[in-house]
């Protein structure tokens, strides 16, 4: 029904990211876990479908090459693909120095992670990439709870999600965590709030950021919908899921905190979340009790 499109097609990347703003180097194609069953990003939200797949290093330079040619210097650099930490580590390591080496002045090279490649480095291993330059990591963790992370087949637990991001940042590599509000559905939404407070306060990521969850017709959790097993959120139920995981939050946590996703139902941020949690708490509060916002539709997009 959908076209497969080659690894080196460039299908995601994080809204910081996009390409007016960030140069795009595809690393690796679609996901190897590709098992999440709200996800639907490489079998054809895009309208295309993508194997995972790990790009011959010689192309990877040729790109790298024709970007230092046509004088793309000075902007930030992102390894794409779902998770191109899942490659070698030496591998990983080259390309980012070849980056170094050919363009100049990259403010940021960054690319999507998942938590198991991570446990699978060891900290040499993750020292290595960043002593090459890999400053940032773009990482999902969907919720703090163990129960939805198993219910949403993430292949992870939120054990393994505190070791991984404690990994990375001990290594000298920012780490920004995504969480996806409504992802406990209406049954865990207590659950999901209380958890993924816990585990973003004993990781501290240097950001964490929010979406909210959609679900697209190619995904697992499309059929539970459809069949009623599975209820989502109101955009007010959503955003008192925001409001209640930071009014959660340990006071030892300084991250980044952004709500730059399209899905979302507000976008307030700030540069640490330590010094502006009232005025964080206060405005969501001004939105749950907003008029306009409690009868306010869902955007029902079919993409997460
Ligand atoms: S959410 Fe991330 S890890 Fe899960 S299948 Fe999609 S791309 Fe892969």
């Amino acid at each position: 029904m959908f076209t497969k499109v080659p690894i080196e097609e460039i299908i995601i990347r994080p809204p910081v990211e996009g390409s007016s703003l960030s140069t795009l180097i595809a690393v690796t194609g679609g996901c190897s876990w590709n098992k999440c069953k709200f996800c639907n990003t490489y079998k054809g939200a895009y309208g295309v479908i993508q194997d995972y797949g790990i790009r011959p290093i010689e192309d990877v330079k040729n790109d790298i090459d024709y970007y230092a040619n046509i004088n793309r210097h000075g902007f930030p650099v992102f390894l794409a693909g779902g998770n191109p930490t899942s490659a070698p580590t030496d591998y990983l390591a080259e390309i980012i120095k070849y980056v170094r080496l050919k363009i100049h002045n990259v403010p940021r090279v960054s690319c999507y992670s998942k938590a198991l490649d991570i446990l699978r480095k060891t900290e040499e291993e993750l020292k290595k990439l960043a002593d090459a330059g890999l400053d940032i990591v773009y990482m999902g963790l969907e919720s703090g709870s163990s129960k939805v992370l198993r219910i949403m087949r993430k292949g992870t637990n939120a054990e393994s999600m505190i070791k991984a991001g404690k990994k990375l940042l001990n290594a000298g590599i920012k780490l920004s965590l995504y969480i996806i509000l409504g992802l406990g559905g209406k049954k865990y939404s207590k659950d999901h709030v209380t958890e993924t407070a816990r585990v973003l306060t004993e990781i501290n990521p240097t950001i964490f950021r929010f979406r909210t969850l959609n679900i697209g017709p190619h995904s697992d959790l499309w059929t539970d919908w459809k069949n009623g097993d599975f209820e989502l959120l109101s955009p007010v139920e959503n955003l008192i899921e925001e409001r209640d995981i930071i009014a959660n939050l340990g006071e030892n946590i300084t991250s980044q905190v952004f709500n730059d996703h399209i899905s979302n139902y507000c976008d307030i941020e700030t540069p640490n979340i330590k010094e502006d949690r009232e005025m964080f708490l206060k405005t969501l509060d001004y939105y749950i009790n907003h008029p306009r916002i409690k009868n306010l539709p869902r955007k029902n997009l079919t993409r997460m």
